[in-house]
């Protein structure tokens, strides 16, 4: 078969435009198949740390998303009486990690990916299934209704319930529920005045930090079966669940309306893939190692996956030594945090926040200090403009 160079990207979210611009700067012609009627993302705003931003380096918006950074002075993780159990300050944590955490809408993620593509590589309303994987005699298939696509690279994209992955292992057991249920949303809060915090209760947490564009984020969680909804709405769930909690939560709960609240159960792969590709078919995102938000590494991981894959492909069995690893050391460490921050005993929780404060009393940097492994991470080539030597 004459080597070619066409990607075919299965899932237009955060790691499937990631991994389309990465290989569309580096020579390969790309098309994007989404589901999706638009590429409207699903959630409401999220949190890119140093490493992410520094894929992002690669394609050439890090600086533009880092500009969007609002965080600025004392912050920390709190206990719903308004306790302070560990404070950090933001220009401490960007000395110690080499760059702010930005939290953006992700709309505002998704529209600066999609910028980087050539008008016409994204095809939405297009539900995708891989046809063959490939090998290295055969092109790899893809096809949505009768249109199929034949590419020397497919990218499963598709996230956490990905039919790609299915298609690749199907013996794998895929994605199990994490045991908690979420709540995001995203609004105006005039003249809020707030220390951006996560706050840790009894099987609860709450996050409120503030946007550069004026607005709020705040996120809850609650362990709970799965597949629960409120008896009237997701808002009067959230009053009664946290209505009671220190400041600023009562007054984002005031000023939220029903249809600001998205919410959502949390699932993840309990069990990690045996590799990340097959033939010519590479997994990345949450369709490779999808897992709990408590580290805040999910969209991250899936951009970092996006300019190694690019930076290895066509030799994905490369691509897999370099990243199975590292996400699935940071998907169990997630699966760890979310079981300490929801933890539901009240002798448990009494312990884990003494324990939190008093270390963080003796040794100020100490909650941060775990970190330091997920945020250094930096790209097997350098920024864009280095960057734009490798292309074909
Ligand atoms: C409450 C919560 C908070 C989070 N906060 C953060 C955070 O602060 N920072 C962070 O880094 N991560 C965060 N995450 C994780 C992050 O949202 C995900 O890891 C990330 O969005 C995964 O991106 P993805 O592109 O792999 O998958 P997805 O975003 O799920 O995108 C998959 C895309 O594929 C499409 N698709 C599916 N099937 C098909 C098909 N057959 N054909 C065509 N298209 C298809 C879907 O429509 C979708 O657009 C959070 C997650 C949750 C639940």
């Amino acid at each position: 078969m004459a080597e070619r160079t066409r990607a075919v990207v299965v899932g237009g979210g955060i790691g499937g435009l990631a991994a389309a611009a990465a290989l569309h700067r580096r020579g390969w012609e790309v098309t994007v198949l989404e589901r999706a009627p638009s590429l409207e993302p699903v959630g409401a705003a999220l949190s890119l740390a140093p490493n992410g931003l520094r894929a992002l380096d690669v394609l050439g918006v890090g600086d533009e998303i880092r500009d969007l950074a609002a965080w600025q002075g004392d912050g920390g993780l709190r206990a719903p009486s308004g306790r302070w159990l560990s404070r950090s300050d933001a220009e401490a944590m960007a000395a110690r990690f080499g760059g702010p955490l930005v939290l953006l809408p992700r709309a505002t993620l998704v529209d600066r990916l999609a910028a980087l593509l050539p008008s016409g590589a994204v095809r939405t309303a297009a539900p995708a299934h891989l046809v063959d994987p490939g090998d290295g005699k055969t092109p790899a298939r893809v096809a949505v209704g009768e249109e199929e696509w034949e590419a020397e690279l497919v990218v499963g994209a598709d996230g956490v319930n990905s039919r790609v992955r299915h298609a690749l292992f199907p013996a794998h057991p895929g994605a199990e529920y994490t045991g908690f249920t979420t709540w995001r949303l995203l609004i105006p809060l005039p003249g809020a005045e707030f220390a951006s915090h996560e706050t840790w209760g009894r099987g609860r947490l709450w996050g409120t930090h503030p946007l550069k564009d004026g607005r709020v984020y705040a996120y809850a969680a609650t362990a709970a079966p799965p597949g629960q909804h409120a008896p009237d709405d997701e808002l009067g769930e959230l009053r009664r669940q946290f209505g009671t909690w220190h400041h600023p939560v009562p007054d984002v709960l005031a000023a939220a309306r029903p249809e600001d609240v998205l919410r959502h159960d949390v699932y993840h792969l309990a069990r990690p893939l045996p590799a990340y590709h097959l033939g010519r078919t590479a997994l990345l995102g949450d369709a490779a190692h999808a897992m709990p938000p408590m580290l805040g590494q999910g969209a991250n991981q899936a951009i970092e996956d996006a300019v190694v894959l690019a930076h290895r492909a066509p030799d994905l069995a490369a691509y897999t030594a370099d990243r199975l690893p590292r996400t699935t050391g940071i998907a169990r460490r997630s699966v760890q945090a979310a079981r300490l921050n929801l933890a539901d005993g009240r002798v448990v929780c009494v312990l884990r926040d003494n324990l939190i404060a008093a270390a963080s009393k003796a040794v100020p940097a100490l909650l941060l200090r775990g970190f330091d492994a997920v945020a250094s991470w930096r790209p097997p080539y350098p920024s864009a403009e280095e960057h734009t030597e490798y292309r074909h």
